[in-house]
Parts: C-alpha cells; structure tokens; sequence
C-alpha cells in the first residue's frame, strides 16, 4: 500500500518491493512447497482458470490418441472444465473421459485400477488428469506411479492439487509431473480468492512446438514495455502468464507464504502426520466402542494415503452431528450424502483441539 502510495504505477519499477520482481519471491517460496524449480512455477489467475490454460498445452488429441483418464466424481469444477474443454474441441465428452472409480462396496481407488485403465488404453491415451488428494475421501495418491505410467504410455500426466500443495509432500519436478494447477486459498491459507499457482516441467519451457495462449504479461520482462507486435516469451513458466497479476493478492500470498517458510515444510509434515495419527487413533477408538454401524472412517489409514483430512462417513444422521458439532463451535464440512471432513491443519490446530473434537463427536453420537 505504501509502494502503491508514493510511486504510483511507477510501484512496478521502484521502491524497496518492485512489483515487476515481486512474482520470484513468492515462487522461491513455493518452489520447496511443491518441490519444484522456482523457474517451473507461475503464479496467476485462479485454479480452473489455470486448468483451461493447461489443458491449452497439453492436451492435443491426435487422430485416436485423444483420451483422458480422470477419477470418477472429481471435484465438480474440474469435471466441468474437462466437459466444456473437450466440447470446444469438438469431441463428446463421453467418448473421450475414461474415469476410474471405486470398486464396488469400497471408498478408494486403487492404484492398480489407475495402472489398468492406462494399460488398456495404451494407444489412445493422451493425458492423465488427476487430483492430488481427492476432496471427497481425502485420500492421496501415488502420483509418481502414475506419472511413470503415463509417460510410459505415450501420455502426459497434469495434477490438480487444491487438497494438496501446503499438506503433503510434493516433489513435481522429481515426479516428472508435465503440469499442475493449485489454488491458495485451502491448505495455503492465502485468503478467499487468492491467486492460483501452476507448475510446467522445465522439459516444455524452450519447446517451440508447445502451443498456448498469449497475451502481453508472457513476453519477456526487459521489452514487455516497448509494446512491439511479435513477441519473445519468457523462457520460464512465466511464459505462460497472459495479464498483469494483482500485486494485492500477491502480497497476500506472500504473507502466507512466509509462515511456510518461517515453520518449515519439514516441521510441518512431521506435526501433520502426527496429528493425523492421534485422530484416527481416536475416531478408531469412538467407532470400536460403539459406533460402528453408525460411521466408517473412508480416508485410508496408511500415512502415505493421506494428508490433514479425515472422512467420516455416516450412515444416519450425519446432518444432526454435523449440525450439534457447530453449535459446539466445531467447523467441519458437510458433503452429501453423509460425509463430515474434517482437517485438523499443522500450523493452526492443536492436539488438545483434536481431542475436544473427539469428545464432543462422542458426547452427540451418544
Ligand atoms: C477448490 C477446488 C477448485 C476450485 O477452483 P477455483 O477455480 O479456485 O474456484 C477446483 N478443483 C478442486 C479439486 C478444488 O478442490
């Protein structure tokens, strides 16, 4: 604000905070959040905005090579972007998604589910679109399996990872992921609204083939202000940017970034994984006493599955607890037609708070 106050536009160019340079502070940051090159990472727009632009890029369907494996009951936003996308391109949705569910009578995917649906569309596979955690279950997925089965296939593989970027261990660049999209405004705590983050491999940054969207934020920072026809882009990912950033919500972002770094990722997961495990020890402790024809826990236990978020699948009167748990001053969330997640988050929740959950759940299912 005080940039914004004594320079004016001339903010972009001067002060202690030039917001021309502002977009490295926040990808250093993020780089060891999603374990990425800094260069790999931009930050801008919003997340299904983002998978738009991606899918621009990385989703060129050939001849019969056109087909996406997804999860089935996506989160909804995702699900109508890959609709509208394909549409546009002039396919039927229909015959172009693969989605992989659940087996009957199960809440999870398997991986080997996911590796079958690859294997037995090896020749039309065009790219893999998947969540990084499932927003639903809370469950995690392999995501390096499915990378090395994509690529394995003739494929690219994108992520989608709102439930994931600031609550698992991430390692895109490692994992070979071709791109991800996230939002910031979940386990990144950068407030409603707040700008989107997306990662493109390195591999594509000088690829002249790659096609995208332009506009004039990509061209390359020492001329980007001659304003001439043509254009150089940057060869990073910021190459894919099209419009000048909200340094409004970059600085939000920032702020929040910086108690990422303050804390530690490490520290972080270390505190989350333990808060995870007395939960689940907790909720199985509630369940075995007496309630298990009541509720299923549907996030899978193993600490590589999943991440702050537990699931709670009830089989009647999920609504009343829900409801009693707020008037206890406990903000879950409430998803039909019976799940309450819950997700008990490293850098603000306690282990006492975790506890006073539990209690309360017990005293209302009683
Ligand atoms: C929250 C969420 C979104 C929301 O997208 P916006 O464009 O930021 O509103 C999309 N996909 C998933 C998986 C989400 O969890």
């Amino acid at each position: 604000m005080k940039q914004w106050a004594d320079y004016g536009v001339e903010g972009f160019f001067h002060g202690t905070e030039p917001w021309l340079e502002y977009h490295d502070k926040l990808t250093k940051h993020l780089a060891v959040i999603v374990g990425a090159e800094p260069s790999e990472l931009v930050v801008m727009n919003q997340l299904s905005v983002n998978l738009h632009l991606m899918m621009v890029s990385f989703y060129r369907p050939e001849g019969k090579r056109n087909k996406i494996i997804c999860e089935a009951k996506a989160f909804p936003s995702d699900q109508y972007m890959l609709e509208t996308h394909i549409k546009h391109l002039g396919f039927d949705p229909k015959e172009i998604l693969i989605e992989v569910s659940p087996r009957p009578g199960e809440y999870n995917i398997r991986h080997e589910d996911i590796l079958k649906a690859v294997a037995d569309h090896r020749e039309e596979l065009a790219l893999i679109l998947w969540g990084g955690i499932n927003y639903y279950t809370g469950q995690a997925f392999d995501m390096k399996g499915m990378a090395a089965a994509a690529h394995e296939a003739g494929a690219k593989i994108g992520l989608d990872l709102a439930h994931a970027a600031g609550n698992i261990r991430l390692a895109l660049h490692e994992w070979d992921i071709d791109f991800a999209c996230w939002c910031s405004y979940k386990y990144l705590n950068s407030g409603p609204g707040a700008v989107g983050g997306v990662f493109v491999n390195s591999r594509y940054h000088h690829d002249p083939g790659i096609k995208r969207f332009a506009g004039w934020w990509r061209y390359d920072k020492p001329t980007r202000f001659n304003m001439e026809k043509g254009f150089i882009p940057i060869g990073t990912a910021e190459g894919w940017q099209l419009s000048t950033p909200s340094i409004l919500l970059f600085a939000s972002h920032y702020a929040a970034l910086t108690v990422f770094s303050d804390a530690r990722m490490n520290n972080i997961l270390e505190k989350s994984s333990l808060m995870s495990s007395y939960l689940f020890f907790l909720l199985n402790d509630i369940i075995r006493e007496q309630f298990s024809d009541k509720l299923a826990i549907i996030t899978p236990t193993d600490p590589r599955e999943h991440g702050c978020q537990v699931s709670m699948f009830f089989r009647e009167d999920g609504r009343f607890v829900f409801n009693r748990l707020a008037e206890n001053g406990i903000f879950a969330d409430w998803r039909e037609p019976g799940v309450i997640r819950i997700a008990p988050v490293p850098l603000y929740n306690s282990f006492s708070e975790i506890y006073t959950f539990a209690d309360c759940l017990r005293q209302v299912l009683r």
